[in-house]
């Protein structure tokens, strides 16, 4: 049976930068099975003009052998272009025979409309083959938009239809979290809070708003980064061992998580959140604006470029340990990891300083790796110790990356679910953070300066005793 991907919106950047690269490379390793992808959007290009403004997003196509390859490619390509509406997507009828995947790579306002249109053109219809319907985060805006959107989509296809993309999920470092916890002896019997005493994920980048102002000023730190990307990082630390490896055992388990989070209450918020805004600073020796001044921003916005939560799930497992979330813009690094942190060794064995505790960090940012700072003897005369750095890096010599992307439009073509969020995963998430938008309707952010660690009063999260892991160096 065929198989034919159709992408909705074909002509944005989703599509060019990051979709069609990972499907040609996909086909450069002979990975991906006869494919027809088929382009739709409203511009009114030829199948020519589609093909050359993709092939132009495909870095290094320089020699002969890789344009031959390229052209074998393309030769699967088609492009429609074509509104959104039930009687237009019609015309797509015929270029799916079979087995198809409809790709919403649009605005997400459009999703639900887009869902929708896609049903009343019968192009759900699984009596031809299967057929998939895939969204990108955002999902909703809150809680209530989410509900709509579910509903808007089940109006037309079955959950096991929906594959709601969170391109964190297909990153190394992320679906190795748990094979790490999992495949190793030593870890799962000390993954608790007998031994563990917090977790820290943090996602920092140096970047400001790279033209994307109009979505991100509507949306901040804690809606673009916390409430999805984190999110997962955070429930993949704290889940529990599956009993068989399945997309629906791997989903509840993660839901599980969530439902235990300990309700943020509504009086007291700044307990548990702290959101910054960006001042004018430099970054790299160059000079650049407070958030307020970038071009198009209101120059009263209440926008979060930074936002820090702690959660605690209330169960046997993390009873009483602290998870810190952060992430923001204009920080002083690109950086990006997940830090746990074990409790002190009981008493002073060596009878000198106090010794300092253990960390297991996976980075996921400059580079993909592992680092587990451990306490060692000092050498020389004497018992001193001192801590030392044990480091892997993710990727081994030889060993072949996949991008994101390319890990999970496999998934897709495969059927497979497991790192594909299921509704009452996203619904959670944002019951969780409903105190937090709300308080956020009125007040201000707290200013950090560009090339900072962000604002200061993201200390008032932490526990006694504990402090956040600088971004700069801190291995
Ligand atoms: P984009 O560059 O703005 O492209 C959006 C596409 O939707 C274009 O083809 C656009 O066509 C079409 N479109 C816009 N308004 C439309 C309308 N009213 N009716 C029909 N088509 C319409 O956006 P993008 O960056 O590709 O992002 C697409 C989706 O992926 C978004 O939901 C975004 O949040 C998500 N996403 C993007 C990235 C990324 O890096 N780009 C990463 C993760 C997730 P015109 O150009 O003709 O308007």
């Amino acid at each position: 049976m065929a198989t034919t991907l159709v992408i909705l919106g074909a002509t944005g950047d989703l599509t060019r930068r990051l979709l069609l690269p990972a499907l040609y490379r996909l086909y450069t390793l002979d990975l991906l099975e006869p494919l027809e992808i088929v382009g739709y959007a409203m511009e009114d290009w030829s199948r020519e003009q589609f093909i050359a403004h993709i092939k132009e997003g495909i870095p290094g196509l320089e020699s002969h052998h890789d344009l031959k390859t390229w052209n074998e490619f393309s030769s699967h390509l088609e492009y429609r272009s074509g509104d959104l509406s039930p009687e237009k997507l019609k015309e797509l009828g015929p270029l799916v025979p079979d087995n198809g995947i409809f790709y919403l790579a649009l605005p997400p306002q459009l999703f639900g409309q887009a869902a929708e249109a896609l049903g009343k053109a019968g192009l759900n219809d699984i009596q031809r083959g299967w057929r998939r319907l895939v969204i990108e985060k955002p999902f909703g805006w809150d809680l209530a938009s989410a509900q709509v959107l579910r509903e808007q989509i089940h109006r037309e296809w079955d959950e096991e239809q929906v594959y709601r993309i969170d391109h964190f999920l297909g990153k190394e470092t992320t679906q190795n979290l748990m094979v790490f916890r999992f495949a190793n002896r030593f870890l799962e019997p000390i993954w608790n809070s007998a031994h563990i005493a917090q977790v820290q994920i943090t996602y920092a980048e140096t970047l400001g708003l790279e033209g994307r102002w109009r979505y991100y000023d509507a949306a901040g730190a804690l809606r673009d980064m916390l409430q999805n990307h984190l999110m997962q990082l955070f429930t993949l630390t704290a889940l529990e061992p599956l009993s068989v490896w399945s997309a629906e055992v791997l989903r509840e388990h993660k839901v599980e998580v969530l439902r235990s989070v300990r309700p943020i209450p509504e009086g007291a918020v700044d307990r548990f959140a702290v959101r910054g805004q960006y001042t004018a600073g430099l970054i790299g020796g160059r000079a650049v604006p407070g958030y307020l001044q970038e071009p198009g921003i209101p120059p009263h916005s209440r926008t979060d470029t930074f936002a820090a939560l702690k959660f605690y799930v209330d169960n046997w497992r993390w009873q009483g340990v602290p998870f810190y979330l952060r992430s923001g813009k204009r920080m002083a690094a690109s950086y990006a990891e997940i830090a746990v942190q074990f409790r002190p060794v009981p008493g002073l064995p060596l009878g000198q300083r106090e010794t300092p505790c253990n960390w297991l960090v996976f980075q996921i940012k400059p580079s993909e790796q592992m680092d587990l700072i451990v306490n060692a003897k000092r050498p020389g005369l004497g018992f001193e110790d001192r801590q030392v750095t044990l480091t892997t890096p993710y990727l081994q010599e030889g060993e072949t990356e996949f991008s994101a992307y390319e890990q999970l439009l496999m998934d897709i073509l495969e059927g497979d679910h497991a790192q594909f969020l299921r509704f009452d995963e996203v619904e959670w998430s944002w019951r969780i953070l409903e105190p937090v938008l709300a308080a956020w309707k009125t007040g201000h952010p707290e200013p950090y300066e560009a090339n900072s660690e962000g604002p200061a009063a993201q200390a008032r999260l932490m526990e006694p005793g504990q402090s956040w892991r600088p971004l700069s160096g801190p291995k």
